[in-house]
């Protein structure tokens, strides 16, 4: 009998990277990218306002000086012709700077009227976006490899990317045995349950990007072959119950008929003694035991590392943490035990600012993972703590 590390091992010695496919940006998180992405444009792509107000010279402002406005520029137009001495344009966040302006004053810091704007103080800031300044053309955006998160999308849309070429993720089929198996929602019947594993793995399938629906088979040699030969036609084939010494496991000999090279059928672990494994050629087959933690627990251990790897993600390896028992475990089984835990993060997290150009700035979003809290009119001291947000 394989330990458990073994039989990890050997599922993801078998697991091959499926070829990389083209994948709209709005559907690619969690998906590794398999290209260098680079900006197709400069980000931005020309003198940007970052306020509502007047292009001006700034030389030109101080308090009490007077320029005439000499038109409007909203964002996505431009103003022909070039700003002279002694006036002022009036333009929209977003919209160019118009030639000759240096600065923008923000609008409440001016009064106008009658076509003059008179302007409260010195200029502080050129309230400008220099075309480039976030992003050259050309630059790389994100590296391929890596493993795409919700806060990577806006830097590839704004790349100019609608698709990136990712790695592709494996078909799965669904197939929960056993002539007991109702779905939820059914009226239950005598000496029936409801099926727990099918939902269960679906939704646990969704996390990783997949969609499969469950499919309920009775313990029939027939009607069983014929799901699971339908079933091998996916990448993956994902079985629960039938796989143990019962007179009705029939999923082990069906699957040799199909042609499924067994690669092992017992772990040395509790749950999931009983845990077939097989390759139809590049296709993967796992029978896990009826038992829904042990589904849980197989899915995280053989199934997601499976998908992961196959999907060209270089972090498919299953993520075992190291913590604290906070009281003595002691599950009485000569195999490896995986007990069910609960977890309580004691560590502190470490905040650190993310170098960035402002809230334009796409590539300092990609580069973070939280936003920390800093309280009005604040700083925080080294050490002090503070309320952060993250999304990984
Ligand atoms: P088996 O591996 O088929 O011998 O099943 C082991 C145990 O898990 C039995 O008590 C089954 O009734 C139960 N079981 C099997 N499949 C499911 C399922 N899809 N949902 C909930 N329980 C199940
Ligand atoms: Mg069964």
């Amino acid at each position: 009998m394989i330990t458990f590390e073994q039989a990890i091992a050997a599922v993801l010695r078998a697991a091959k990277s499926l070829p990389p496919a083209p994948t709209p940006v709005e559907q690619a998180v969690g998906r590794a990218l398999a290209e260098d992405v680079r900006s197709a444009v400069e980000m931005p792509p020309f003198d940007k306002s970052a306020v509502d107000g007047y292009a001006v010279r700034a030389a030109e402002v101080s308090p009490g000086a007077r320029l005439r406005c000499r038109g409007l520029v909203q964002a996505g137009q431009s103003y022909k012709g070039r700003l002279k001495p002694g006036d002022c344009v009036k333009v929209m966040t977003g919209a160019p700077v118009p030639a000759g302006a240096d600065a923008v004053v923000m609008v409440e810091e001016t009064a106008e009227n009658g076509g003059l704007v008179e302007f409260s103080r010195t200029m502080r800031s050129a309230n400008i976006a220099r075309r480039g300044e976030d992003i050259k053309k050309g630059q790389l955006i994100l590296r391929r490899g890596t493993v795409i998160t919700i806060s990577h999308i806006a830097a590839l849309a704004a790349a100019g990317r609608g698709r990136v070429k990712t790695g592709a993720l494996p078909s799965v089929a669904l197939v929960n045995t056993g002539g007991e198996i109702v779905p939820a929602g059914r009226p239950l019947g005598k000496n029936r349950i409801y099926n727990s594993n099918g939902p269960m793995l679906a939704a646990m399938l969704r996390t990783d990007g997949i969609n499969a629906a469950p499919l309920i088979v009775p313990d029939d040699a027939a009607r069983l072959r014929a799901a699971l030969a339908k079933a091998l036609e996916s990448d993956i084939v994902l079985v629960s119950g039938g796989v143990s010494m019962g007179d009705y496991d029939l999923v082990p000999g069906l699957l040799k008929e199909l042609g499924v090279k067994k690669i092992f059928h017992t772990v040395r672990v509790r749950p999931g003694k009983p845990m077939f494994f097989g390759l139809k050629g590049k296709k993967l087959v796992f029978g896990i035991p009826g038992n829904p933690v042990a589904n849980f627990m197989a899915y995280l251990a053989y199934v997601r590392p499976a998908i992961r790897k196959m999907a060209g993600r270089p972090d498919y390896a299953p993520l075992f943490l190291e913590g604290a028992c906070e009281v003595k475990f002691d599950p009485r089984t000569p195999r490896r035990a995986m007990v069910l835990s609960t977890v309580r993060a004691a560590a502190d997290f470490s905040l650190t600012p993310v170098a960035n150009n402002g809230s334009a700035d796409i590539l300092a979003l990609a580069a973070a993972n939280g936003f920390t809290m800093v309280p009005e009119g604040g700083a925080l001291r080294k050490g002090e703590k503070t309320k952060f947000i993250s999304w990984l």
